[in-house]
Order: C-alpha cells, then structure tokens, then sequence
C-alpha cells in the first residue's frame, strides 16, 4: 500500500525484498505484477565509455522536465556490489538522486538466487507499483551483455560515438537486431555525420538482406550528452517508439515475450534447480553402479 502510494523508502525496501528473494518476496511479488504493465521501459544498450551513463542523467532530466515519474535500474553483470556504490561516479545520474520523482537503484549479479534477469523484472514491477511512468534499465557492466536486455525492455536504445565509426560496421549482428533506436553520442567531436549516414547505410543493408521490412525503421539520433544537444529529439523519438508498440500492437507482443522470459526464469529457479539441488552422492553412487540411469533418476527427481 505504502508503495503504492509513492512512498519512497517503502518501495527500496520492497525492492530489497524482491531482489533478494526473502521469504516474504513471493506474495509481495504478486502484488506488485497486478499493479504493473503500463510504463515504458527504455533499454540503454552499447559499449562502455560510449557514454551511456550520461545520456541517461540527461534523459531523465527531459523526463522531468515533462513532470514524468521516472525510475532508473543500473544494471552490473560483473559486479558484486550494490546499493548504489558503483553509482557514486555516474554523476549525471546521481544529480536526480535527490528529486523525489526519481528513484535510482542499481543491481549487480552475485548473490542473486533467481539470477539477474529476473530480479530486474522484480525490481520493475515494484517501480511500476511506486507510478514511475518510464523506466530507464542501463547496462553498466564491462559490455558483455550477460543481461539480455532485449527481453526486458519495450524500447532499446543503441549507444555509439562517432569514434566508432569503424566498428560500427563491424557491429555484432545482434545489436544491429535489437535496437529500437541508435544514438550517435558524442556528436560534440568529429566525425558525426561519418557515423550517422555509415549507420543508417548498415541499418538498410540489414534490411535488404532479406530481413522482413519492418513497420518501424530504427531511427539513427545524434546527441551531445555533454551538452544536452540532441537529447530532446531522443526523447521525442523514445516517445514516437512508444507510441508505435501501443498502436501496432506490438507493445502487447513485447510484453508477452518479457513476460515469457520471467516465468522461464521462475520455472527454472523452482524446478530444475530444486530438482538438481536434490541430486545426492547416493545417487550419482547408484548411477555408477548401474542401479539407475539418468532418465530414471531424472523422472524421479521430477517426480514424473
Ligand atoms: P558509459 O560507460 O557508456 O556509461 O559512458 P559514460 O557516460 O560513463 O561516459 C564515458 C565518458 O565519456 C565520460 O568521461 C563522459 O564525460 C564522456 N562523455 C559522455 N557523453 C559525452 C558527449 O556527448 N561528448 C563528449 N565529448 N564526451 C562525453
């Protein structure tokens, strides 16, 4: 209730609970999926020091500017620290920390029994429940997408600067699919309008090869996160992707596939592992010997 309501401290210990599975985690858990589905979740993808953390500070600031609640997940696969430690230099964002119509929290991997996946799916629903209307999930790890934002998040943005020209045409399949919209930050140094019209040329090309054209065309946006310039328009842009996933439809597609992906994550933390965590020394003893084989033992584990 007290998250509902907007209750900051309320909704960082809900958060807590959720992310560490206490025991009280799952009833909770259900309250808060009934109170989520509307936000726009915003994915902030692309390669360390391309200045994503930056971007994001200004991307809330456009929020609200709007009067948009607006919540921020930082996510570190490669990191066992959390409660914000690793944000004490991403200082863009930490301006907002004060504002009570920002809530900033970041999640790193280890220690998590469900993994990091799903407690970001955790977390969203409680910033859901707490009225954040867009929630910004950023990737601060070492670039290896362990976190598959793409399951995660409504809108993907794909950060890259005009000095990785190079690599842009190098760029991984993957990010090519995945991005909803492809930033060239940076746009203050040279080189910008080289790796806009080389990015958009890569856009085309992964088009006529075959893939299906589809009802939306990745737009490619020059931004400044140094000095702000560009960030409305990315903002605008964020919006018209919205706006896109409502009226086509494809909002409710990508909800089921996230959906989809958590009770994955669910099946597999209740199931598989409880089975696995039942596999004992007897067991493997029996398999040996021949008293078993895997597919018996398995069913029974199962309890097939
Ligand atoms: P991240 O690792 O992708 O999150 O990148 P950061 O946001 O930490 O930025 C990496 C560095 O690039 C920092 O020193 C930023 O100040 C700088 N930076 C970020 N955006 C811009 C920009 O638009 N122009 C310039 N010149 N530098 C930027």
């Amino acid at each position: 209730k007290r998250v509902r309501r907007g209750d900051l401290s309320a909704a960082s210990r809900a958060l807590s609970i959720v992310v560490n599975e206490d025991a009280s985690s799952e009833s909770l858990a259900k309250e808060f999926f009934k109170a989520s589905g509307s936000a726009q979740k915003i994915g902030v993808s692309g390669p360390p020091g391309a200045g994503k953390s930056t971007l994001t500070g200004r991307l809330i600031g456009a929020y609200r500017a709007r009067k948009l609640k607006v919540g921020v997940l930082a996510v570190d696969p490669s990191s066992s620290i959390s409660g914000g430690a690793f944000l004490g230099d991403r200082l863009r964002i930490m301006e907002h920390a004060t504002d009570p119509g920002v809530f900033i929290r970041s999640l790193a991997s280890r220690g998590m029994i469900g993994g990091l996946t799903y407690a970001i799916f955790g977390a969203i629903h409680v910033l859901e429940t707490l009225g954040c209307e867009k929630i910004i999930i950023e990737t601060v790890g070492t670039g290896q997408d362990e976190v598959d934002i793409a399951s995660v998040a409504d809108t993907i943005l794909y950060v890259t600067t005009p000095s990785m020209g190079d690599e842009i045409q190098a760029m991984k399949a993957g990010a090519m699919e995945i991005g909803d919209i492809f930033v060239v930050n940076k746009a203050d140094l040279s080189g910008r309008d080289k790796a806009v019209s080389d990015l958009k040329g890569a856009l085309g090309l992964g088009q006529s090869a075959g893939q299906a054209l589809k009802a939306w065309e990745p737009p490619v946006v020059a931004t400044s996160a140094l000095s702000g310039e560009g960030v409305a328009e990315l903002a605008k842009t964020s919006e018209a992707h919205w706006v896109h996933l409502k009226k086509s439809g494809e909002g409710r597609e990508r909800l089921k596939i996230q959906h989809a992906t958590e009770l994955r994550f669910w099946v597999h933390c209740h199931v598989v592992k409880n089975a696995l965590d039942r596999v004992t020394d007897k067991l493997l003893e029996d398999l040996v010997s021949r008293k078993t084989d895997p597919a018996s033992a398995g069913r029974k584990l199962l309890s097939l």
